[in-house]
């Protein structure tokens, strides 16, 4: 008898453990908002890179050990001290680095919103609004991209990496209809498509996700400018074509990770539609300039895409794990993706299911991350802040040249490749840089030059930051050339 009673006893003291009252989460945010403020205050200043070493890393996990418990206060202290100490500040101004920029107050607001209701996004009948949240912006970007939002449609992605598989998976499909039912095996010869040999690799993990393997990447050669050479592309897939393989999709990136250079992409395209091939731009980070008046004509050409890829976690400045795979027919991702099962509650058009048009099943409400922002700012207020850094870019170049910098890279975003005219070891250079802790830069290589590179992806940097950041590559030279 006990023993059913006691079943179905739990304490207050669980249950607030889980969630606490009131007062405790009054507390408990009052403690965050003041970390918080802390933590803004302090960014402009903050070390760049982490000071904890991995010993000093283990030595606060250790007492961790799961058998007993700790208190909210003592678990959150730990935290913010590993989140201070323990990372590179990605949103520090001085971070010049891999384009992940600062989080907005609204994707950060965003995230605790999303968790706080923790949505169901795989079914439409789930979160209906969610859904219709998702699919706006969706149309939205893919309208500026030039897709017309009566057939345009796409998902929301993890990131880049899930959105160029979403467009790998689609190509597949579209161009074998035995793909779907039957797999590769169904596939007489070897499908193979092509990518620059400057785009971003995920494309290898990619091909290898899907049952292609890496060798069915053609790594197309650039130009001196960085750019895709479209001579040598038509030649790689004559030469496939002759040689009995099955070529379905090229692939453009607008905007490389290295180098921030745009493949040309209306002589791709005519290269697509001449072979009849699925044509794929990946813009997971320069995407963001179809909200600026003055350049997205870069973008020009990306209108006769397939599919694009935009990271909003990159240059839309919205947290981790927001990426977006855009389709100009919406239909190409039922092919792949529609299945239906006797326990997900189906929804009036099974095209509105999230889970039948995506790789993912669970679905986290991540579309609020951009949402936010793009509602409060509006275009205007995003096309102002890619503007700003691509301005800040163009005087950092400036700057550069003047202190006898050589840049490598022909390009009119905001990455730029560096050597040194005296021939200085780049190595070195950045050895002292990251021991200065006062920015983060990368390495590269550029044209077949080793380079340093540098980003503008923090809204928060300034001219005084860039200033800053040209004495200390000074200075870094100067150290190493001793
Ligand atoms: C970052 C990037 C990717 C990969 O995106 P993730 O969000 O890291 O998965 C793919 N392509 C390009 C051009 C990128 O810059």
């Amino acid at each position: 008898m006990t023993g059913t009673k006691d079943k179905f006893n739990i304490s207050n003291e669980i249950i607030y453990s889980l969630f606490p009252d009131k007062h405790q989460c009054d507390d408990i945010i009052e403690f965050l908002k003041n970390s918080i403020n802390h933590h803004i205050a302090e960014l402009p200043t903050i070390s760049v890179n982490p000071s904890l070493s991995k010993e000093d890393i283990s030595h606060v996990l250790s007492k961790y050990t799961f058998d007993g418990n700790f208190s909210p206060t003592d678990v959150l202290n730990d935290v913010l001290h590993l989140m201070e100490k323990g990372i590179v500040h990605v949103t520090s101004p001085n971070y010049f680095g891999l384009f992940n920029p600062s989080s907005t107050f609204w994707g950060v607001i965003s995230d605790l919103i999303t968790a706080l209701y923790n949505p169901q996004l795989a079914v439409w009948s789930h979160a209906p609004a969610c859904v219709e949240i998702e699919e706006k912006l969706i149309k939205y970007l893919g309208g500026l991209a030039g897709f017309n939002p009566d057939n345009s449609g796409g998902a929301f992605t993890t990131g880049g990496a899930e959105a160029n598989c979403t467009a790998l998976i689609c190509a597949l499909a579209k161009y074998f209809p035995d793909y779907a039912k039957h797999g590769l095996q169904s596939i007489n010869g070897l499908p193979v498509f092509y990518i620059s040999s400057d785009s971003h690799l995920a494309w290898l993990k990619i091909a290898l996700q899907s049952g292609l393997g890496h060798n069915a990447v053609r790594l197309i050669e650039v130009d001196r400018s960085g750019r895709m050479d479209i001579s040598c592309l038509t030649q790689a897939i004559d030469h496939d074509i002759g040689n009995g393989n099955k070529p379905f999709m090229i692939v453009g990136t607008a905007g490389t990770t290295n180098a921030g250079i745009i493949d040309p992409l209306p002589e791709i395209a005519s290269v697509s539609n001449k072979y009849n091939l699925y044509f794929h731009v990946d813009a997971a980070w320069a995407g963001a300039i179809l909200l600026s008046d003055k350049y997205s004509h870069h973008l020009n050409g990306i209108e006769h895409a397939n599919s694009i890829t935009i990271d909003a976690h990159k240059w839309l400045s919205a947290p981790m794990g927001t990426g977006m795979f855009i389709c100009a027919d919406k239909h190409i991702l039922a092919i792949p993706f529609a299945v239906s099962t006797n326990y997900m509650p189906a929804g009036d058009d099974i095209n509105s299911d999230p889970y039948t048009h995506s790789i993912q099943w669970s679905r986290r409400f991540n579309g609020l991350k951009l949402f936010m922002p793009l509602a409060i700012l509006g275009r205007t207020g995003f096309n102002n802040m890619i503007d700003y850094q691509i301005n800040l870019a163009d005087y950092l170049r400036s700057e550069l040249a003047k202190n006898d910098w050589q840049i490598l890279n022909p390009a009119a975003l905001p990455v730029i490749c560096i050597s040194d005219n005296g021939g200085f070891d780049v190595n070195k250079i950045l050895e002292k840089i990251l021991e200065f802790n006062q920015c983060w830069i990368s390495l590269t290589t550029f044209a077949n030059t080793k380079a340093l590179r540098i980003c503008i992806s923090s809204f928060r940097s300034r001219k005084s930051d860039i200033d800053q950041l040209v004495s200390t590559l000074n200075t870094a030279r100067n150290f190493a050339s001793i």
